[in-house]
């Protein structure tokens, strides 16, 4: 139904904008950057005839597709986000067409030596005639999230185009920042309007996910005390070993290593020390909100018990929540989860339902009142060189926003 160079082509002209977000920033959108892709989404949103079209001054997009039918259907919307993630350079993207991949070793870059390998990226195997779009080995590709965006519009434009699909009316949503974990901070719920919505900004075809860690991070500061080391006996505290003393009595195999599925963890993921000052930098994952409390609990006990043992207060810890498991907030409409595995079946996709082993935007605008399940935009080996996208899967998440458009005006 729609054609693959048509997707191609509006993909390209998103990948080879440089819209690299910045943790370091305190501006919204991080990077001036961003507005060329947000400015040239706003234009093509009027362009294929979208409504109420409209950026804000932090760069967030929303327009609006009109309702095609009489009767009453709740307003749905689609979300991605045009920044990439700071983790590896999205400047001077090129990407690589590759046709009818014959699953063999795809070499990105002969000069450098990169190469895109199915014994390693296994997933490729399942990609195997398909046309595929790789990077040239030196960039991301950004299809995390252009290619949601791309399905968005494309979506959006196809239905404009053919009226005899019936749809209730559709808000699409653009947002920055998403990769520095503040796409949904200045997101404006109200003014968006929707009952629920999708963002379209998971992996390989057929993702579907409401669930997600509940998340928190600690930062434990372990305080000693210095003395010449030739006169320190009975007097020197050294806060590295009651830092190592506080390592080892968290539970060893939970850790990110050692878990997967629904298991939670303690991870450490920074350390700096001397003597005198140890601070131990960590963050808490959960699924279930009460083993999530109980981590939280655990850290807090031993800080009191290791102060308990040496008499003053030589631990310090700070725990702050970060997110929280969507799950709370779909449960109560999962009917929203069904539309959309419903549309995925019709348009002959096995669903792939499963717990996200991180957060999504969509879980914070879940607990802002717009419960937001996340869907395949179908991108692998996101955030960095051996980023692709398989064009035949950028046509079925298209698909499927059409069907998810079709099936609420039917049944919602
Ligand atoms: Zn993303």
């Amino acid at each position: 139904m729609i054609s693959k160079e048509h997707i191609i082509k509006r993909f390209v002209s998103y990948v080879t904008v440089d819209t690299e977000s910045d943790p370091n920033s305190n501006t919204t959108p991080s990077t001036e950057k961003q507005w060329d892709l947000a400015n040239k989404l706003v234009d093509e949103l009027r362009a294929i005839g979208m409504q109420d079209v409209s950026i804000d001054k932090h760069a967030y997009i929303m327009a609006t597709l009109p309702s095609n039918v009489d009767h009453d259907v709740p307003t749905i919307g689609f979300i991605s986000h045009f920044d990439t993630s700071p983790d590896f350079t999205g400047a001077h993207v090129n990407p690589q067409i590759i046709e009818s991949y014959d699953g063999k070793d795809i070499v990105l870059n002969e000069a450098k030596n990169i190469i895109l390998s199915p014994d390693y990226f296994e997933d490729l195997k399942q990609y195997v005639g398909q046309t595929l779009i790789t990077t040239d080995g030196t960039t991301l590709l950004g299809a995390d999230d252009k290619a949601g965006i791309c399905e968005i519009i494309s979506a959006m434009e196809y239905l404009i185009k053919h009226p005899e699909i019936k749809h209730g009316p559709i808000k699409v949503g653009f947002t920055p920042d998403e990769e520095i974990g503040r796409g949904a901070h200045k997101f404006d719920v109200e003014k968006f309007g929707a009952d629920w919505a999708y963002t379209m900004d998971g992996s390989q075809i057929g993702e579907l996910e409401y669930e997600n860690f509940n998340a928190a991070g600690a930062v434990v500061k372990v305080k000693g005390k210095i003395v010449h080391p030739g006169y320190a006996k009975g007097k020197l505290i050294n806060s590295m070993y009651i830092a190592t003393e506080f390592i080892n009595s968290l539970p060893r195999m939970e850790t990110p290593e050692h878990t997967e599925g629904y298991q939670g963890f303690f991870h450490l993921h920074n350390i700096k020390g001397d003597v005198e000052e140890t601070v131990l930098e960590y963050i808490i994952r959960d699924h279930d909100k009460g083993h999530f409390e109980a981590r939280k609990e655990v850290m807090t006990k031993l800080t009191n018990e290791l102060n308990d043992q040496y008499g003053y207060e030589v631990i310090v810890t700070e725990i702050k929540d970060q997110y929280f498991n969507m799950l709370e907030k779909i449960e109560p409409v999962m009917h929203i989860v069904d539309i959309a595995e419903e549309a995925m079946k019709q348009t002959g996709i096995k669903p792939i339902i499963k717990a996200i082993r991180g957060g999504t935007d969509g879980a914070q605008l879940s607990y802002m009142g717009l419960p937001c399940p996340n869907i395949f935009a179908g991108g692998h080996n996101f955030h960095g060189r051996f980023e692709y996208v398989p064009v035949e899967s950028m046509i079925k998440a298209t698909e499927v926003i059409c069907k998810i458009a079709e099936i609420t005006a039917i049944k919602a």
